[in-house]
């Protein structure tokens, strides 16, 4: 039967392999991957010799079908990004959306994903939350972007790259007032893991007298805004009030 496996791969720490994806992809009969080269290394340490393609964003739509037709001749693929969760900020959304259009089933092996894993440790609340992906390259529309999640009362979680990342967390300080706590994650399950919570405006001083700080893989928390958290707990209180009330003689 035709199966499309999607399969996450440790975000840094080889360690986190969980046995299941080792199994998949050793026994699937292609795999598609985000840069096969760097794949490769992945594929050597579980001693996984199965056929790799390359699949990425640019990928055309002639490389989609062609892995569409070989899920309906019965074969069994699984699709992997360089690290972490195929489709979270990676490639991969074209191809399940036309897979489960064609009937094909598609099933998920889970395990690292480099915001969640961020979130679980950064000690900001992780009821609510809202995963942004990256922030648009240019200021200007990275202002905007930001200005659309100033009254935002849920936790944000920003990926970004490190040559911008003094430039997003000055932006965020400036748009959300730097007494704002936030997080820095970075190199999360690698050698250097980092966390560090602070108000923005220090945050930023932080990262910007520590060049080693501006390096590696790294996720942004910013906690939600106040105003909002109020007023849920003024309509919490509402609710409750008018329910009491409701049961008054
Ligand atoms: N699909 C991946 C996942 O499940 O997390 C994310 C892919 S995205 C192209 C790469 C971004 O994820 C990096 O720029 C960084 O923001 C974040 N990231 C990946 N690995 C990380 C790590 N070990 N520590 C901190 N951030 C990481």
């Amino acid at each position: 039967q035709a199966l499309l496996y999607i399969v996450a791969t440790p975000i840094g720490n080889l360690g986190d392999m969980v046995p299941r994806a080792v199994e998949v992809l050793q026994c699937a009969d292609l795999v598609a991957a985000e840069d096969t080269r760097h794949s490769q290394r992945l594929f050597s340490h579980f001693n996984i010799d199965t056929p790799l393609m390359a699949y990425h964003d640019h990928s055309d739509d002639k490389r989609t079908e062609q892995i569409l037709q070989r899920l309906e001749q019965g074969q069994t693929i699984a699709l992997i990004s360089d690290a972490g969760t195929p489709l979270i900020s990676d490639p991969g959304y074209r191809l399940v959306r036309q897979a489960r259009e064609r009937g094909i089933k598609v099933s998920p092996i889970p395990g690292a994903c480099a915001f969640v894993a961020a979130l679980s440790a950064a000690g900001l609340p992780s009821d609510k939350f809202s995963f942004e992906g990256f922030l648009p390259a240019k200021p200007g529309a990275r202002e905007r972007a930001l200005q659309g999640l100033v009254d935002d009362g849920r936790t944000l979680v920003f990926y970004e790259a490190p040559h911008r990342v003094v430039g997003t967390l000055e932006a965020m300080a400036t748009v959300f007032g730097g007494r704002r706590e936030a997080v820095i994650a970075r190199e999360v399950s690698k050698a250097f893991e980092i966390f560090q919570l602070m108000p923005l405006v220090k945050l930023v001083e932080w990262v910007r007298a520590d060049s080693n700080q501006q390096r590696g893989e790294i996720v942004l928390l910013v906690r939600g805004a106040e105003r909002s958290r109020e007023s849920e707990l003024d309509a919490e209180a509402q609710r409750i009030m008018s329910l009491l009330l409701a049961e008054l003689p």
